[in-house]
C-alpha cells in the first residue's frame, strides 16, 4: 500500500486545518495536523485512509483510473453539444480590451444560403445528439434591418428543429430584439456589464466613445420582464475589480439577484490572441482569485451576486461531493464547435475566425480537415506528456488547448491551472465557517 498519486494535500488558508482531496476516488476531508503527520510518515493504520483511496495499491488504482477514464469518454459521447454560430465579426462597440479588434473585415456577409447550409450540416452531423446554438460575434444583435431578418430566420429555423438558442451580446440593441427572441426557444442571453455606470462606460463604449451602461441595464430589465434568462458577465481585471462590490449591490438593488432567471459569471480578462494594449492590468488566474477571496471577506454581499468556483471548491460545498474526474478540460471538437458566416468551422470560440485554425467548411461545400480535427479530439491528460504524471490532472484536465498552443506552440501540451492554491482559498472561503 502507498499514498495515492491523486492526493492533493495542502493547508487551508487562514486556518490551522489541512485538506486532502483525491480526485480519482472522489473523496475529500479536512484533516488536523496529527492526521497530516500520519500520512506524511506513512503510518497507514487509520482504516479510513484506504477506504477513501488516500492510500492504495498502485495496481488497483490503475484499474480504477481505466474504469473512470472509459466512463468519462462514454458520458461525453452523450453530453449536449454547444454550437456557436458567428453571424458577423463586426461590432458597434469599441471596448478597450477587445481580443477581436485585430480581426480583418470580411468581404462577405451573412445570407440565407449560409444559414440553410449551417442548419443542414449540424442536423446531419450531430443527429441524435442533444445540442443548442449560441449566437456569437462580433455583436450578433446589430440593428441593421437585413441583419435582424437573418437573426429572426435563424431563431425560427432553430425553433422548428426544436433547438434552443443562446446568445452572447453587448446588449445595446436588445430592446429591438425582444419580439424576435420571444418567438424562439431561448435558453439564455449572456450580457456583459463591467461595473457600475462610470466604470462600465470607461471600458465598454460605442465606436465613437458614447456610453452604453444605461441601454444595457434597460436591456436586462426587458429580458427579465419577458422571462428570458440572463447570464450577466463581468469581465474583470485590475482596473475594475474594485468595482465588483458596487456592481453586486446594484444588481441586488435592481432585484435581479432575486430572480431565478438571473445568473452571473466573472470572466477573467486575459490575452487571447490579440495583444492587450495594457498588459499590466491583466490578472493571472490565481491573482484574480486571491483578490476575490479578500474582497468576499470584506464585502460578503458579493456572494449574493456571484459565487466563485475556486476550482472545484464551490461544487464540493454545494453538492457535498467532488465532481467526476476531469480527463479533459477542453470541450473544443468534443462538446463544442464554432461555425461562422464565412462557411468555416472551428474547434471553439477561442479559435473561431482565426487564420489557420479552420477545421473545415460547411458552405459552399463540405470539407473536413480530418488530421487537424483528430489532433483536437485526441487531446486529453493522457496525450499531454506533462499531464500524465501530474497529481492535479483529474481536476485540471490539461487546461485550454488554444492557450497551450499559444504558449507552447503545440496543441498537445499543458496549460497548467493553480489547482492546489485555488483549493486553499476556496476551501477556506466555503468551509472555514
Ligand atoms: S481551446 Fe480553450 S477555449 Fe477552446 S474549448 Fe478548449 S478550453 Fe475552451
Ligand atoms: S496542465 Fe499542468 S497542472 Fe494541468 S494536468 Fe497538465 S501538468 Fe498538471
Amino acid at each position: 500500500m502507498q499514498l495515492s498519486r491523486y492526493n492533493i494535500i495542502s493547508k487551508v488558508k487562514d486556518s490551522n486545518n489541512w485538506f486532502i482531496v483525491n480526485s480519482l476516488s472522489g473523496n475529500a476531508d479536512l484533516i488536523d495536523h496529527e492526521t497530516l503527520i500520519q500520512l506524511q510518515t506513512n503510518d497507514f493504520s487509520n482504516p479510513e485512509f484506504s477506504e477513501k483511496g488516500y492510500v492504495t495499491d498502485p495496481a488497483r488504482e490503475k484499474k480504477l483510473f481505466r474504469e473512470k477514464y472509459l466512463k468519462f469518454l462514454d458520458d461525453r459521447e452523450k453530453d449536449e453539444i454547444q454550437i456557436f454560430f458567428v453571424t458577423n465579426y463586426s461590432c458597434n462597440f469599441s471596448c478597450s480590451y477587445c481580443y477581436q479588434a485585430g480581426y480583418e473585415e470580411q468581404p462577405m456577409s451573412l445570407n440565407r444560403q449560409t444559414i440553410d447550409a449551417f442548419f443542414s450540416y449540424i442536423l446531419n452531423e450531430f443527429a441524435g445528439r442533444r445540442k443548442y446554438i449560441t449566437l456569437f460575434g462580433g455583436e450578433p444583435f446589430l440593428n441593421a434591418p437585413k441583419h435582424k431578418e437573418h437573426i429572426a430566420y435563424i431563431i425560427e429555423k432553430a425553433s422548428l428543429a426544436g433547438i434552443e438558442i443562446a446568445a452572447v451580446t453587448n446588449a445595446y440593441h436588445l430592446a429591438d430584439y425582444i419580439d424576435i427572441l420571444k418567438k424562439g426557444l431561448i435558453r439564455e442571453i449572456q450580457v456583459t456589464l463591467d461595473g457600475t455606470r462610470e466604470m462600465h462606460n470607461r471600458r465598454r463604449f460605442l465606436k465613437g466613445g458614447a456610453p452604453t451602461f444605461d441601454r444595457i441595464v434597460e436591456g436586462i430589465d426587458h429580458l427579465l420582464a419577458n422571462r428570458i434568462p440572463v447570464n450577466l458577465r463581468m469581465v474583470v481585471d485590475r482596473e475594475n475589480i474594485g468595482n465588483l462590490p458596487d456592481l453586486a449591490q446594484f444588481a441586488i438593488d435592481k432585484g435581479w439577484t432575486a430572480s431565478p432567471l438571473f445568473k452571473t459569471q466573472l470572466g477573467r480578462n486575459y490575452e487571447l490572441h490579440e495583444c492587450q494594449s495594457n498588459q499590466q492590468r491583466l490578472y493571472s488566474r490565481l491573482e484574480l482569485y486571491q483578490d476575490l477571496y479578500e474582497l468576499l471577506k470584506r464585502f460578503p454581499h458579493i456572494g449574493e451576486f456571484h459565487k466563485p468556483a475556486f476550482s472545484i471548491s464551490k461544487f464540493l460545498f454545494e453538492q457535498g461531493e467532488l465532481p467526476a474526474p476531469l480527463f479533459d478540460a477542453c470541450t473544443g471538437t468534443k462538446t463544442e464547435w464554432a461555425f461562422d458566416f464565412t462557411g468555416n468551422f472551428y474547434a471553439c470560440t477561442a479559435t473561431v475566425g482565426k487564420q489557420g485554425e479552420s477545421l473545415g467548411t460547411f458552405y459552399p461545400e463540405i470539407k473536413k480537415y480530418t488530421g487537424a480535427i483528430e489532433e483536437w479530439q485526441n487531446r486529453d491528460v493522457l496525450s499531454i506528456p506533462k499531464c500524465r504524471s501530474c497529481e492535479l490532472s483529474l481536476i485540471c484536465g490539461g487546461g485550454c488547448a488554444s492557450m497551450a498552443k499559444n504558449y507552447n506552440g503545440t496543441l498537445n501540451s499543458h496549460d497548467c491551472r493553480p489547482i492546489t492554491e485555488l483549493l486553499e482559498l476556496g476551501i477556506a472561503h466555503y468551509f472555514n465557517e
